[in-house]
Order: structure tokens, then sequence, then C-alpha cells
């Protein structure tokens, strides 16, 4: 593809940015000091920044870019929808062509139990919604009592204020007095990090049954939901022991709490099913998406519910006082439309289930053999390593040594983005990615740890 837009050189950019552009998750005494890496065009599986170095996008952008960069049907999908309708809402009882095809379309690939989709602009608007949904739900049976909603430490959620407060974020709720009453965080099912001495499995039920604990302390009545992210992603791509789900799902069905199984980076295929919820047999009363819905090029996203609750809205009746201007809003209906069409013509989660997942987790388990790495793990087509500094015990590094971000840096340098969670790498690339460039992104993660024991030497 040839250059389309102009822009200035990089210093320029990084001038402008410097003096007027304040950047989300970032430290801007660091960023002023070295400038920001300016991303000015990508294809397929590649971006390029402003000084026409090529980089293998391992992290499809923020776990987004399903299909790809430069997929040119999704533009034309905007462009012709600008025209037509470039905007309405479906606030005092209308809606239009676009937002009603993509519910339905989404409601076919979503558990037979969920048909109905509520719309926002991203992740983290879809979390508020959830908790203003649970909550409304419960005082429609006549239980307002039931409040309290479970999530996990670690957990990540949004960056609102509900959001944020769901999630288990430490350093997030630090800023801003959060979390939010109402809100209680249990253990996250990390077995590498936390298990001790337990097996994978004898973990995942204690893991489980820490939500247990935690419902009968503060109280089966006061229970409103569970919210968990079916592999925890900005946490460091945890996946719960095998034990893990089937335990949470019995419990939640003993005490009738509801599930929110948060779909925003395991939605549109990333773990070789339409949804995480399918890949790991939950049942979710609600699912938040985004991400993925459009693969990206436009922000929206949604929150599926299942038929207990659509039903509970319609018969109970009365107003439900949320929405934003931007629900369901026509254009970005209709370039998740075009996603998701594309997405079903290349068979592309039948693609991460059966080729292209099962071969990338084949090569990731090669870097396990590298002395940095205490484990490797992954589902799909996300993954993680671990970086110790000694693999018998999975003993840490300092803190102050900050490996993750140095084996980041190392890594985009070579030509690959890799993500730091703490001391665990994480890759979540485009479903589209090919056998060869799966190769590439293995030889460039195995040069970046080399690279990063040099380092440390
Ligand atoms: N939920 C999960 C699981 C996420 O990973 C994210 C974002 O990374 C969000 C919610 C928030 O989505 P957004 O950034 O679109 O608000």
């Amino acid at each position: 593809m040839t250059h389309v837009v102009q822009h200035p050189d990089t210093q320029t950019l990084q001038a402008l940015d410097n003096a007027h552009y304040l950047h989300p998750f970032s430290d801007h005494k660091t960023l002023r000091e070295k400038g920001a890496r300016m991303i000015v065009r990508a294809q397929g599986v590649y971006i390029w920044d402003s000084d026409g170095n090529r980089i293998l996008d391992g992290m499809a952008g923020l776990w987004c870019t399903n299909i790809g960069y430069g997929e040119k049907r999704l533009a034309d999908a905007a462009h012709r929808q600008m025209l037509e309708l470039p905007y309405y809402n479906s606030f005092f009882q209308c809606a239009h062509p676009p937002v009603v095809e993509l519910a339905k379309e989404i409601a076919e690939l979503a558990p037979d139990h969920m048909n109905q989709v509520f719309f926002t602009g991203s992740g983290s608007e879809s979390n508020d919604t959830v908790l203003r949904m649970v909550r409304h739900y419960w005082t429609l049976k006549g239980q307002p009592e039931k409040f309290t909603i479970i999530g996990r430490h670690n957990g990540y959620h949004g960056s609102t204020v509900a959001g944020a407060s769901l999630g288990g974020m430490k350093a997030m709720h630090k800023q801003g007095g959060l979390p939010i009453p109402g809100i209680h965080h249990i253990p996250q099912p990390y077995w590498f990090g936390e298990g001790g001495d337990l097996t994978p499995e004898e973990f995942g039920v204690k893991a489980a049954q820490e939500l247990e604990k935690a419902i009968l302390e503060i109280g089966e009545d006061k229970v409103a939901a569970f919210i968990a992210e079916p592999v925890q992603g900005a946490g460091g791509v945890v996946i719960p022991p095998s034990t893990y789900w089937p335990e949470i799902n019995r419990i939640l069905a003993k005490y009738d709490i509801l599930m929110i199984a948060d779909e925003v980076i395991c939605g549109f295929g990333r773990t070789g099913e339409w949804f995480g919820s399918q890949t790991f047999d939950i049942k979710p009363d609600f699912m938040p998406i985004a991400k993925g819905m459009t693969s990206g090029y436009i922000p929206m996203g949604g929150v599926i519910v299942s038929d207990r609750i659509a039903n509970a809205f319609e018969e109970k009746g009365g107003d439900f006082n949320h929405g934003y201007t931007y629900s369901g809003h026509p254009v970005a209906a209709a370039v998740a439309l075009e996603n998701l069409k594309v997405m079903k013509e290349k068979n592309l989660v039948q693609y991460v289930k059966e080729d292209i997942g099962p071969y990338l987790q084949s090569q990731w388990q090669t870097l396990a053999e590298h002395p940095l790495v205490g484990e490797a793990r992954g589902v799909g087509l996300v993954a993680a390593i671990e970086l110790i500094q000694d693999k018998a015990t999975r003993q840490r590094f300092d803190e102050e040594v900050g490996i993750g971000g140095i084996c980041r840096d190392i890594s985009v340098e070579n030509g690959l983005v890799m993500r730091a969670c703490g001391d665990t790498m994480i890759i979540s690339p485009p479903l589209v990615i090919t056998r060869a460039e799966v190769d590439e992104l293995i030889h460039k993660a195995k040069l970046a740890l080399d690279l990063t024991q040099q380092v440390l030497t």
C-alpha cells in the first residue's frame, strides 16, 4: 500500500505530541524525555513508524484488530453509511437498519440463551452499562439489596469509574478513590504466580472457592453478580486451570448470582470460538463486548444479555435510564457488520481453532526452553511467557530490575510488539496471521529474550 496521507517528520510530530497531547496510561515524564513512537500506517499484521521501521504487531493494536489492518471493505462500509445515514440515535423509540441487523448477527453468534444486545462506545462503557443493568435487574425482581458485584484482583474491566472499580488493578484504584461502594474483589486463578505447591487442578478449585467464601461473608442475599474475563487479558493472560470454571458455574447456580463474562478481549474469535464463554463453558447472563467487534476500525462496544434479563426488563416495564449518544451508532454498526462478514467469509474463528491457534501455541511452547522463561501458556491466539530468574523455584527478578519493560522495549526495537504485564510478556496477534508470520513472531520473541539476557549479564 502506498502512503495516502503525508505527515511531518518524526521530530516535528514528537514536538507537537509533547506540547499538546496527554496520553492514556503513560508516565508523561518519561514519555516527554523519550518522545513517542509515531505509528503512521499499517497493513495486515504489520505497523510502520514514522522512521520507516516495519514492526510485527503481536498485540493486534490493543487486542482488537482481529481481521488485520488495511481491510478496505470496512472503509467502504463506513463511507456508504456516512452518506446514507451518518447519525441517528436509538433513544425515544427509534432505531435504524444497521443497528438492528448487527444485533441479530451478534445474537446468532452468542450462546442460545442470549438474544439481545445493548450498544455502547467502548468496553469501559459496556461495563458501566453492566453495573447499571445488574442493579436494575435485581430491583425489578424486588431484591434491591442484591447489590454487591464481586470481581477479581488484577482483573481489567476498563478505565471509567465503574470499569476501573469492577477491575482489580491496584494502581488504578489508588488514583481517584476507587473502587466505588458495593464492589468486592477475590483472588485471581493465577497458578504460576500464586499456586504455590498445589497442582493447577487443585489450585483451580481453591481459587473458585474464594468466590463461595466471599458470597458467604457478604451474604448471598446481598451479592448481585460475579464479573470475570474468561481469560484475564491485561492482568497477564491468566488462563484458569481446567477445574476453575466448572466450580464457578456450580457456585453461581447454588446462590443465584448473575454471571458477567467480560468478552471484550476474548470475544470475536480470540480463543477459537466466537466467545471465550463457549471455549470455557461459562454460562453468562451478560457478555460485555468491544474491540474485535469492529476489529478496532471504529469505536464500538456492547452488552449481550440473556433472555432472563431481557425478559425481566420487558415484563416489568419502566424506563431503563441509561444510554449514550453513540449507542448503536449507524456508521460503527455498519463497520461491525462488514467486519463480521469478513470474519465469516474467511472462516477466521475456525482458522484460529483448528489451524493457526494450535500452530502458534506449539511454536510458543518452544520459548519455555529459554533460560529466562518459567512458563509458556496460551489458548487460541493469545499467549504469555513468564520471565523468571530461577526456573526451578519460579523465583522472579527484583521489581527494580523491570525485566518485563526491558524485554518489551528490546522486542519493539527489533521489530515485534510484545506487551509486558509486570514480568509477564504477552501477545495477541491479528487472527489473520499466517504460519510464516507466526514463525517470524517466534523468531523475534526469541531474539528479544536473548538480547534481554545479554543486558542482564
Ligand atoms: N474489558 C476488558 C477485558 C478489556 O481488556 C478492556 C480493554 O482492554 C476493557 C474492558 C475496556 O475496554 P475499552 O478500552 O474499550 O474501554
